[in-house]
């Protein structure tokens, strides 16, 4: 006898983006098989498939990034950012900017990577059972450089800081006997605190320490820029949240955070700045296995979280799809993201429901893997005792389906 499920109803929106290609298709899926027969989903809808951005000249995202803003909380599906091959597969009128970096300059957000982690998934640090979120600072430093290759002896690079009432400071930087390369790095202390505010609240929501590093101790005004606004920051906005909660803001040099990374066991957040996020979230993803198991959140200064996927619309997978063709696209990273926008709706509304449904839809998630069905791209990571199924998507999604019922 069919069980009759009394569904959940959501008390305030989520604001919901639909994306582009085989993410499009998952996206569907997953609301049918995994979300609506459970939830009476109460959204605010924007399309930002790359068919309607060209229709409204962009004028959808910059609408979703202010929906965000009103309702704190968002899931977004992967979406193309054209170059000169989209201009023509998809007649754009303009190359659109990626809707990430639109939505992230909207909110001033700091984005979040986290490891979906399932103990029948081999990680190439046997050490890391739980996993480690990276938040990299996503403003200036090498990213904004200026940069002279120095032709020949003989130059002298300096570096020049002119005030507006026409104070000036200047400071050699090197005298060339020969050819060389010179640069100039810049950040802000708007940008460094927006990224502390985001670190320190991310950290708050998931109840994990933070952890924090620079090379302080040779760029001593710089880098100590760094570690400066986040002590302060921390100590006067979220020194008694953090005790509250029961976790930990770290400091410490970069090398030694690095070191320590290596020797835990995860479970906590690590702040970077930009050039070493860059970096390091390469290696932790990669640690971690599939692409397709990295969920990501941005977040703002000011406590509004947009949740996503990290992978990108998967089009290999797309033409297979579009020439009827099976295709085993694995949706994990999306159905978190699911999970992730509706736990924090139901925190923010108070709703207990709603929270433990996002934990339930989680734990159907990883259930499936552990009882042996996977999608293609986790076979050759699996250590389960039996030979794991290697499902279609949709096959996939009713399995987890099964376990949710
Ligand atoms: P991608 O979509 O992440 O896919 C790259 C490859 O990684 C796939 O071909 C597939 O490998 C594997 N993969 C990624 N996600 C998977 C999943 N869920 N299940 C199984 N395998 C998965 O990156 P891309 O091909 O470089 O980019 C495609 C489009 O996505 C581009 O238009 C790009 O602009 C966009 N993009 C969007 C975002 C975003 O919205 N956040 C992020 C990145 C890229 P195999 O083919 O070997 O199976
Ligand atoms: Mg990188």
């Amino acid at each position: 006898m069919e069980k009759i499920i009394k569904k959940i109803i959501m008390k305030k929106p989520i604001v919901e983006m639909q994306g582009d290609e085989m993410t499009r298709i998952l996206w569907d899926w997953i609301k049918e098989l995994l979300i609506e027969p459970y939830v009476t989903l109460k959204v605010a809808f924007f399309d930002l498939g790359l068919a309607e951005r060209e229709k409204t000249d962009d004028k959808v995202t910059h609408e979703a990034a202010a929906a965000i803003k009103k309702h704190r909380v968002g899931v977004k599906c992967a979406t193309i950012t054209p170059n000169a091959q989209r201009m023509e597969e998809y007649k754009l009128s303009k190359m659109w900017l990626s809707p990430n970096g639109t939505i992230r300059a909207a909110l001033d957000g700091t984005v979040f990577r986290t490891p979906v982690v399932s103990k029948n998934l081999k990680s190439f640090v046997p050490g890391w059972v739980s996993p480690i979120t990276v938040a990299r600072h996503a403003y200036g430093d090498l990213y904004r450089n200026q940069e002279f290759l120095v032709e020949g002896a003989g130059a002298v690079g300096e570096l020049v800081l002119k005030y507006a009432d026409g104070n000036e400071r200047r400071r050699q930087i090197a005298a060339f006997d020969g050819g060389g390369v010179l640069q100039g790095i810049h950040n802000t202390d708007k940008s460094i605190a927006s990224f502390a505010r985001a670190s320190f609240t991310y950290a708050l929501s998931v109840k994990q320490d933070l952890w924090f590093g620079t090379k302080d101790t040779i760029s001593k005004t710089y880098d100590h820029r760094f570690k400066d606004i986040f002590g302060e920051i921390f100590e006067s906005e979220f020194a008694d949240k953090f005790k509250e909660a029961g976790i930990n803001y770290d400091y410490t040099l970069i090398d030694d955070s690095v070191a320590r990374v290596m020797r835990s066991s995860g479970g906590f957040v690590w702040a970077l700045k930009n050039y070493d996020g860059d970096v390091m979230s390469d290696m932790v993803a990669s640690a971690f296995g599939s692409l397709a198991m990295m969920t990501s959140v941005l977040v703002s200064p000011d406590g509004c979280f947009e949740y996503e996927a990290a992978h990108g619309t998967v089009t290999r997978h797309y033409y297979k799809y579009q020439n009827g063709e099976k295709t085993s696209t694995n949706p994990v990273a999306t159905i978190f993201a699911w999970s992730g926008a509706l736990r924090k709706r139901g925190e923010l509304d108070g709703s207990k429901r709603l929270v433990k449904f996002a934990t339930k839809l989680e734990t159907a998630t990883l259930k499936t893997i552990e009882r042996g069905t996977i999608t293609g791209d986790l076979a050759s990571l699996y250590k389960g005792r039996k030979k794991p199924r290697v499902a279609e998507t949709r096959e996939f999604l009713e399995e987890i389906q099964k376990i949710l019922k």
